[in-house]
Parts: C-alpha cells; structure tokens; sequence
C-alpha cells in the first residue's frame, strides 16, 4: 500500500523526487478540490459574520476620528456590502472556494486600506495614534479568522503590514511609537502567519489522513472483492464453481418458494472422461474440460440460464422454466453441443469417436416437504438414468422411477474393476436338442464376486451394469471368454451369450464384435446372442442396424424369457429369431394346473406357427422332460439337463455329450 503521508511530506531520502512526481501533483489537486463545498460555506459564513463587525466598527470611528468618519463610515458601508455582493454572486455561480477566499482576503486588506487612508487624514492625531493598533485585527481576519490558505493569507496579511509601513511614512509619528508600533505588527504578522501555517499543515495532515483511510477502504475493498471472486470462480475453467452454483440454487430456490417461478437444474457429466485422461493426459483433459465449459457457456447463454463447473467433469446449469419440455429441449441442445464439437475419444467404451456428454434434469415440482438438496439429488438420479440408457443422451427426472441404493452403489464400484480383479466370471448351462439327444449348446452366464467372497445374483448386478454403462465392457469381456473357454477348444457347437439392449445400441458394438471373432478365430454362426424380451427394450432402428450387422457375420438371435413381458409379440412381427426360449414360469404352472398346460401350448402353436425353433426353460424332472417332449419342442434347459458350471481346467477336445464336460457345479 502507497503511503501516502510518506510520499508527500517526504522526509525521507526520496523527498523532493517524491515531490516532484506527478503522483504528488496529482495530490496537491486533490487537495484543492478537498473540501471545496464546505470551504465555500466556511467563506461565505465567515465574511457575513465579518462584515457586520467591520460595519460596527463606525462607533469607534466615530469616537476616535469623528473628523473623517464622514468618509470612513461610507467607505465601510461600500467596501461591506460591495465584498459580500461579489461573494454572493460567486456563490451562485458556484465558484470554488478558493475564488471566494480570495474575495474574502480581497475585501479585509481593502477593508484596511479604506479605513486607513482617510483615517490618516483625522487631525485627531493622538486618539488615532491609539486606534491604529485596531490594523493588526485585519492581519488577524486574514491569518486566523479565515480558513485562507497559507500563501493567500501571507500575501494579504504583509500587505496589511506594508501598509501599515507607508502610513508610517504619511503619519508622523514619533520614533518611541514608530519602533513599538512596527515590532507590535511586526511580531503579529510573524505570529499570525506562524498560526496559519500550522493551521494549514494541520488541514492537510486531516486531508493526507482521510485519503489514507479512503484508499484503505477501498482497497479492503477490492481486497474482499477478488477474495471473493477467486472464491466462486473456477480456476481451470473461470466459470463459477460449486460453490457459486449453491448461492445460486439457494437463490432460485427461494424465488421457487416464495413466488412460485420454478426452474430446471441440469447437471452436465462428460462421458468416459476417466478414460480421456488416461489416454490423452490430464493436461489434455484439462484442456477437453474448458473446451466443453466454454461451449455449454455458449449454448445456454442465450437463454439466460447460469452455468458452473459443479465437479470434477460435471458442470450444472440452472434456468427459469415453465414446463419440464424446456429443460428437455435445453438438455438435448447441449448433447448435440458437445458432439458437434467433435472431439477426438478414441478410447471410449462404446465405440463412440468423440467426447459427449450425458444429461440429468430436474424441474421443481409441488411436493410436500420439498428440499433443496432433493432437486440435485433428482437431477443426479436423471443423469444416471441417462449413464444407464447408453450416455450422450438427456433424461428428465421421473419421480416414479425407484433409487438405487447404497448396495448397488457398491455393486457399480465393484463392476468397474469386476475384470481386472478377475470377480466376474463365466458358467454355462447346456441346452439340450431333443431330436438328437445331443448337448448342441451352452448358455453362458455371468457370475459377480464380490470383495468378502459372497457372489451377486445377475438379477441384481446386471441391471447395475446395464444402468452404469459397465455392461458394455463386461459383454465384449463375455463374448471373447465364451470363444475362449468354449468354441477355441470346441467343447460345443454353438455358446449363447445374453446381450443387453444397452450393448446392441452402443455404436461400433458389431465392429467390435466381429474384431473379438477374427482375434479368437471363431466362426460367427457359432454364437448366437440372447435378447431377453423383458427388458424393455425400445426397438429403435439403431439397435435393428446392429442386429442386421451382427447377423451379416452369422450371429444368431434367441429371444430369452418369452412369455415374461410385452415385446415378445413385436419383436417376433419385426425379426427372425433362430429360436425362442419359452420361460421357465409356464412350465411350472403346468406341472400344477391344466390350465396353464393349455396356455403353455397355445404359446408353443404362437411361436411355431413363425416358423422358430422353440426351447422350454426350466427342466427340472423327468416328468416335465416328458411333458415338453410331448408338446413336440425342439430343444430343452434346465437343472434336469444340467446346472450351469465352470468349463473344465482339461477339457476333452470332442463334441459328445457336453453335459459330463462340465464341473458340476451349483
Ligand atoms: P462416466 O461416463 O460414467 O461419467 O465415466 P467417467 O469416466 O467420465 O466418470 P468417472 O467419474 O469415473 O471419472 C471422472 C474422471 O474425471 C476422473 C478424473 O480423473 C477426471 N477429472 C476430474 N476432474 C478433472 C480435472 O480437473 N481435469 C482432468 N483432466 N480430469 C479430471
Ligand atoms: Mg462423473
Ligand atoms: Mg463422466
């Protein structure tokens, strides 16, 4: 910080460089101005009070010199009312206030000098000789009684003193007088002078002492202002940061409560971007980040809304909106966004070429009890709907779909290491072809071990995996192990693998696909995927492209679990399905009630009558085995046939019964 008493009295080495600075001229302006509106009531007060006074003074002239005071008095009515009609004037014209004093010290040394020539003319000259020690009042006027500055009132007052001087010279006065009177003006005019000098250090020590304290105010407060920007600004992307984007919900969350005007939040997460780093760097990460911060800035500027980084690879956006379709459309906006800006992930897990991101909106909604903290959890819980539905995709919360637990947060951190920590592995269940008796496939099935060495069922990890994204790394993990443990040794003909909607929508699924068959050297037409039917499963035309793709290389489609939910029906009108496995549940059924045997058979004529190879689930006994084989199905699975098990450490390189290749396992 300047110090500016230093700078300017400068009784340090650098004074008079200090002086000369335009720093220091700058501060002499400043000085001038200081004050300006009350110096100007201080002179203008000053001279009405000092006016009247001189006026009253006639009595005196009267007393002392009658003989002029015909002309004294007029002089003072005239030099009085002509100063304070200029000072009027000036005021009105809102003169600064050094004119005005200067007005003021004009008018008490002609006040003098008005007095003094006439009054040197009285022929009463020993009362006078006394009445002219009256003239050190005006040096005290200039010196005390006004606010002047110092080289005015010097100026002013040794005019007085000068004129004192030649009316020494007019007057004769004796020697005696003449010393006494010259050393009483003398002394008061050093005296006066001395006074006003200090008087003015002392106005201006008040002046350096007041800019000081302004300067420190403001200062602290640019000081506080920066603190506080560094604080809400994020330093890699110089948008807001969490913190800011807090305030700012806070904000948005009262207008919600207390005026109803409610808003979306939209939380923002680039894809994959663990893996962006890991390959690219985190320099480049880094750079990938300001690259996607300044075009979400871009996109929803336009709208007004506000936007922060609201951790590491997430950025929050928050806008007034009257129906949940705006956020929508600004959700959607922002993913084409980003895509558009093509940037280069060649190592993303689904094949995608370039950075997207996913996002999870939330719009304010009349619920009782409604929290703050529960409108980011909603955003959150859209945004991992959105990671599950395949990412660079929107999805607005729904509160009718059901969390995910603490458990299956656990499950998503296992999932991602499932493969390097060797917790996933694979069994296989033979499928039996009843014309031929012979084991002529193997269902492959995926196992989950978890870190205490207890196992998850499918039923729970593989729709975590499906709604994380991990399923996508888990399957093409599947497909090469199933090639590996089964088809490379030729244990079987043919290994089914489950596969799930999420997979087949992944771009490049089928590329990597045929990648893992050309790598292990297995024939395409050995492989057949199954498509559980109670998955709901929009039939979009990318995934219908994927499957066409897959078929291209002999990859045959199953249709699992039919029967269980309500694309069955739709999926079987749109495409060929190599054979349709009837789920266990209606075989069980028929064991018990002729009913369901009768419905057990009518789906076995629907899915005949197109002409597929059917399977019944389920097998448990020998009596259901006779029961399927008298409804005429082609082939059979189930606990009856054999459980699923682990492949053997030595298998026997020989198509036979598959069922003793295999460890019996639970
Ligand atoms: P998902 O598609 O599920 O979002 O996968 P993801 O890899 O993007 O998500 P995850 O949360 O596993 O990884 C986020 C990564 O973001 C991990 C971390 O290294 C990276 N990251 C976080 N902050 C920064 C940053 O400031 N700079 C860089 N370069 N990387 C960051
Ligand atoms: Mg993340
Ligand atoms: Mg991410």
């Amino acid at each position: 910080m300047v110090n500016m008493r230093r700078l300017w009295r400068g009784s340090e080495p650098g004074r008079e460089k200090a002086r000369s600075t335009s720093g220091a001229a700058g501060l002499r302006t400043l000085y001038k101005d200081y004050g300006n509106e009350a110096r100007r009531t201080l002179a203008r007060s000053g001279l009405w009070l000092a006016v009247p006074v001189y006026v009253l003074f006639l009595f005196t002239d009267l007393v002392f010199i009658p003989d002029v005071s015909d002309i004294t008095i007029p002089a003072r009515f005239l030099i009085g009312g002509t100063a304070l009609l200029v000072l009027e004037l000036q005021f009105a014209r809102n003169r600064r206030a050094g004119e005005l004093e200067a007005t003021c010290a004009a008018a008490v040394v002609l006040g003098y000098v008005v007095w003094l020539v006439p009054a040197l003319q009285t022929s009463n000259a020993e009362a006078f000789s006394y009445y002219a020690a009256f003239g050190a009042i005006f040096m005290m006027g200039v010196n005390l009684f006004f606010s002047l500055e110092f080289g005015l009132a010097i100026v002013s007052s040794g005019l007085i003193f000068v004129t004192f001087l030649l009316s020494l010279l007019e007057f004769h006065y004796s020697a005696p007088y003449s010393l006494a009177f010259t050393t009483f003006y003398l002394c008061c005019f050093v005296f006066t002078s001395y006074v006003n000098w200090k008087l003015n250090k002392e106005r201006f020590s008040v002046f350096l002492n007041a800019r000081e304290a302004e300067l420190q105010q403001r200062q602290a407060a640019e000081r506080g202002e920066a603190l506080l920007r560094l604080s809400i600004t994020d330093s890699l992307t110089g948008m807001e940061n969490r913190r800011a984007a807090d305030i700012r919900l806070k904000q948005f969350w009262e207008r919600w409560r207390q005026d109803g005007v409610t808003f979306a939040v939209l939380l923002v997460d680039v894809d994959f971007f663990k893996k962006y780093n890991d390959y690219y760097g985190h320099q480049e990460g880094d750079h990938c980040l300001v690259t996607v911060a300044n075009a979400l800035a871009d996109i929803v500027a336009p709208l007004g809304a506000t936007v922060g980084r609201y951790g590491g690879e997430e950025f929050i956006v928050i806008l007034e909106v009257e129906k949940s379709s705006e956020a929508l459309a600004l959700a959607e906006s922002i993913c084409r966004g980003i895509e558009a800006l093509d940037i280069m992930h060649a190592q993303r897990l689904d094949g995608f070429g370039h950075v997207t991101v996913s996002v999870g909106a939330t719009v304010t909604r009349d619920v009782p009890g409604g929290k703050l903290e529960n409108v980011i959890n909603e955003a959150d819980r859209a945004l991992y709907s959105a990671k599950a539905s395949g990412r660079n995709c929107t999805r607005v919360f729904d509160p009718n779909e059901l969390p995910g637990g603490d458990a299956s947060e656990n499950i998503a951190a296992i999932l991602k290491i499932a493969i390097q920590q060797n917790l996933v592995s694979l069994v296989y269940q033979p499928i039996q072809y009843l014309q031929t008796g012979e084991i002529g496939a193997y269902e492959a099935l995926m196992r989950l071990q978890l870190l205490d060495g207890s196992s998850s069922s499918p039923g729970v990890f593989i729709p975590i995996a499906e709604r994380t994204g991990a399923i996508i790394e888990l399957g093409y993990w599947a497909i090469r192990r199933a090639c590996c443990e089964l088809l490379i040794r030729d244990i079987v003909d043919t290994v089914t693998i489950n596969v799930s909607p999420i997979q087949l929508r992944a771009p490049g699924f089928a590329a990597q696909v045929a990648s893992i068959l050309a790598e292990t050297g297995v024939s395409g037409h050995r492989v057949a995927f199954e498509i559980t039917e109670g998955v709901d499963m929009e039939i979009r035309p990318d995934v219908l492209g994927s499957i066409q793709d897959l078929k291209q290389l002999g990859i045959k489609f199953w249709l699992d679990d039919f029967g269980t939910g309500f694309a069955g029906l739709s999926w079987l009108r749109l495409m060929e399905f190599e054979t349709v496995k009837i789920d266990k549940s209606f075989l069980h059924d028929a064991a018990n009630s002729a009913g369901a045997k009768v419905l057990l058979e009518d789906i076995i004529g629907l899915v005949r009558n197109r002409g597929h190879r059917i399977l019944v689930e389920g097998v448990e006994n020998e009596e259901q085995l006779d029961l399927v084989k008298s409804f005429g199905i082609d082939a059979v699975q189930g606990y009856h046939i054999g459980r699923p098990a682990p492949p053997l450490k030595h298998p026997i390189a020989v198509r036979q019964t598959g069922r003793h290749r295999l460890q019996a396992s639970a």
